[in-house]
Order: structure tokens, then C-alpha cells, then sequence
């Protein structure tokens, strides 16, 4: 007998819980889906913290010890996307795993996938003024990685309450000038948000010895990030 969707789903939640701090949601993101993408509508979102104390750190500009971090996040979540996209492929759906930190456009400067769309739909977190997904549990400390798939999935439809306010923190410790304050909503474009090659210009003058990878200045100061603990 045939497996349905619905058990498909609970053993990728079972897959998801072994793991440590992980976030995760189901999103419908038909809508975002297009080119090699087009038949995958629906989309796994998840997120693994950065260590708090090593973010606490580069309030003034990032350290190698962040970009260690960055980077080794980044890897464990790719892990986590592969692992995925071959435990849907063994049930006969598709499924693409899109890499956590990978430009595939460098005139627009955007990735694959908006991870962002996704996690915000999967109920992670919204956007803040930053352009960062800023998750309830972590905040900004986080990195974001999805799964897309052709497996009409339960999904959690939600989509969590923008908590910025009146806070600019990031507005002004933005060393590039960089986050216009606008708060976000869904109709609220990128552009609208952040000038994304301000960003990517200080990024790469400044900590060229990241490769430009990495500032995270933004991500320190968020109060929605700060005193969150891990218990590990
Ligand atoms: S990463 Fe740095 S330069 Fe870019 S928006 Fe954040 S604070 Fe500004
Ligand atoms: S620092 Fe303030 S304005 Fe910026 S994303 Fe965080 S809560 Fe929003």
C-alpha cells in the first residue's frame, strides 16, 4: 500500500526532532516557485541558532571566530537539507535542497530561494527592518535553509506577528547605512527594506579577509536575539 502524504510528513517531523535547537515549519510557496522550481509548491523550512555568546562578540564588526560559526552552521544545515530531499526522493516526490548560503544571481544578489518566504509562511519568525528573518526563540541568530518538494504537505499557515515596533536598533548601528527602517509586511518589497548592494559593498571593503561573506552587526544588536540561551 501506498504511503500517504500526510505519514510522508510525520516521518520527516520524526527526521527533524532527532536534531538539537532545530526549527521548523511546512509552507505552501507555490506562488515563489518558478524555472526548475515550478513543480515543487510546497517547502520544509528550517533553522539552527548561532552560538549566542560568539554573536555577542561582533557588535562592532565580525571576528574569524563568527565566520567559523557561520560557516559551520551553514554546513550542518545543508547536512540536514540532503538528508531530507533523499528520505522524499525514496518515496517517489521530488525534492530540492537549497544551499544555506549560496549566490546564484550576483546582479540581483539573491540565492536559489527566498529561504526568508518560506520560513515566514512556515511560522518561524518575521522580517524585521534588518531584511533578517528574526525568529521568536532566537531572533536574528539564526540561520535559515529550505527543502523544496512536490508533497502537498499540512502546512502551518502562519504567519507571525511583525514584533519591531518602534525599534531602529539595526537602523543605526547599520555601519553601511544600509537598513531604511521601513517595517516590514508581505507586500513590502527587498529594496524596500534594505539597499542590499550598500550592504554587500561594506562587506566586501571591510572584511574582505571573510571573503565578504559576513558582517552580522545587524544580527548582534537586535533585542530580539540578545539573552536568548541555549542549553547546551
Ligand atoms: S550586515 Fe552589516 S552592513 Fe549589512 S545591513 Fe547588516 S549591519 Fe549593515
Ligand atoms: S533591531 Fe529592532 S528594528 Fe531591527 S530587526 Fe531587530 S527588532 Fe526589528
Amino acid at each position: 500500500m501506498q504511503i500517504t502524504a500526510l505519514e510522508i510528513q510525520k516521518d520527516i517531523i520524526k527526521t527533524l526532532d532527532a536534531f538539537d535547537h532545530l526549527l521548523y515549519g511546512f509552507a505552501y510557496v507555490g506562488d515563489f516557485s518558478s524555472g526548475k522550481f515550478k513543480n515543487t509548491s510546497y517547502a520544509i523550512t528550517i533553522g539552527l541558532p548561532l552560538s549566542p555568546t560568539i554573536v555577542d562578540e561582533i557588535i562592532s564588526g565580525p571576528n574569524q571566530v563568527y565566520y567559523d560559526e557561520y560557516l559551520n552552521v551553514n554546513d550542518k544545515l545543508d547536512l540536514i537539507t540532503e538528508t531530507l530531499k533523499n528520505q522524499i526522493n525514496r518515496q517517489g516526490y521530488l525534492a530540492y535542497a537549497i544551499p544555506s548560503s549560496k549566490r546564484t544571481d550576483f546582479v540581483n544578489i539573491k540565492g536559489e530561494f527566498p529561504h526568508k518566504v518560506a520560513a515566514v509562511r512556515g511560522g518561524l519568525g518575521w522580517i524585521g527592518k534588518s531584511s533578517l528573518l528574526i525568529s521568536k526563540k532566537y531572533g536574528p541568530r539564526i540561520r535559515i535553509s529550505t527543502v523544496l518538494t512536490d508533497i502537498p504537505f499540512q502546512t502551518n499557515g502562519l504567519l507571525l506577528k511583525n514584533y519591531c515596533g518602534t525599534c531602529k536598533r539595526c537602523v543605526y548601528a547599520c555601519p553601511a547605512g544600509a537598513i531604511a527602517g521601513n517595517l516590514w509586511s508581505e507586500d513590502l518589497s527587498r529594496e524596500e527594506l534594505i539597499d542590499v548592494r550598500k550592504c554587500d559593498v561594506w562587506k566586501i571593503n571591510h572584511y574582505s579577509q571573510f571573503q565578504g561573506h559576513v558582517c552580522g552587526i545587524c544580527v548582534a544588536v537586535c533585542p530580539h536575539g540578545m539573552k536568548k540561551v541555549l542549553d547546551q
